[in-house]
């Protein structure tokens, strides 16, 4: 087997013994936060029940190639990319599809649809798959995804086989950055900690170092405004509200994660990055207390709500500079 879904060898096992026992499922719901390999463990499953060879997926036979280089006329991927609004995959996206489910396959043992952020099916959308689902013809299989497993309709949920991808461990994220991705050990263990479980967030991190020079620019521009004049702090956010939402809310939560890590770090000794350690140990040399970084997490979080709600951004953002303890003597 040549699984290219990283992680969850619980998960994989099971399925191997599902195919391996005729025991297949004619839907299955994904679920777990984004970037754990939904969509990689979708395909691989498509490839394991269609592939030629006894060791399925054996990535080599003409189904696996097919299926992996997204030709295999038996599967179908909708994916928000795929349809007209962006926002939702509403019954005109997915009647194409629908309307070939009892037909037979064309070339493999099973056809396929994945939905992939099934939980954006509008009502109309979900309730033509349930029909489906409620007695689905025995060629085919049905894997829906989902980072949002509450806004699945229970009555969706029921007649699934569940598939829940938790996080995966640091220690197993830098292990497979070290073994499939030639990484060297100490930016495989620094990525592996920021990747928050995450295989993709990890591989995305490992491709683009830029992302963690960013990122650690970000780190130093934090250390400069608690450090910083409330001048200093007015300018910086003066600039920072001209940016899109996403943006803001990106270095918040940089922010949260940061704050988290030095907590951690400083109370129980958890393993945090280089980097975190660096900003940990400016906190530590302002005279930061474990308090001051709770009460600091608790505003980020006050910040991050209001722009939700369209407060003005540069009026939060301007009382969250108000709201950092004064370390630098003046004002
Ligand atoms: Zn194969």
């Amino acid at each position: 087997m040549t699984w290219n879904f990283i992680g969850h060898s619980t998960t994989t096992d099971l399925i191997e013994q599902m195919i391996s026992e005729n025991r297949l499922s004619n839907a299955y719901l994904i679920s777990g936060q984004k970037q754990l390999g939904k969509m990689t463990l979708a395909i691989d499953i498509s490839a394991a029940v269609n592939c030629r060879n006894s060791n399925p997926p054996c990535n080599t036979c003409d189904q696996c190639l097919r299926i992996y280089s997204g030709v295999h006329t038996d599967l179908q991927v909708l994916s928000l990319d795929k349809v007209s609004n962006f926002r939702s995959i509403g019954i005109d996206d997915i009647r194409d599809s629908l309307s070939q489910v009892f037909l037979m396959p064309f070339e493999g043992n099973y056809r396929f649809i994945i939905v992939e952020d099934s939980h954006l099916l509008t009502r109309e959308a979900a309730n033509a798959f349930l029909k489906i689902l409620e007695e689905p013809p025995p060629h085919l299989i049905v894997v829906l995804l989902t980072s949002d497993l509450n806004a699945i309709l229970p009555t969706i949920i029921s007649r699934c086989q569940q598939i829940i991808l938790a996080p995966i461990s640091t220690d197993e994220i830098s292990a497979s950055l070290i073994n499939h991705w030639d990484a060297d050990q100490e930016f495989a263990n620094n990525i592996a900690q920021i990747s928050g479980g995450s295989m993709g967030k990890a591989i995305e991190l490992f491709s683009d170092p830029s992302i963690l020079e960013i990122r650690n620019r970000r780190s130093e521009i934090l250390l400069e405004l608690i450090n910083g004049t409330i001048i200093e702090r007015f300018e910086y956010v003066s600039d920072l509200a001209f940016s899109e939402n996403i943006e803001i809310h990106a270095i918040l939560d940089l922010w949260l994660i940061l704050c988290k890590n030095a907590l951690l770090y400083g109370t129980v000794g958890n393993s945090i990055t280089d980097f975190d350690v660096f900003f940990y140990k400016g906190l530590e040399k302002f005279g930061f207390s474990n308090k001051q970084v709770l009460l600091f997490i608790e505003e980020i979080r006050n910040a991050k709500e209001l722009i939700n709600l369209n407060v003005d951004k540069r009026l939060v953002l301007e009382q969250l500079m108000l709201s950092f303890p004064n370390m630098s003597n003046e004002t």
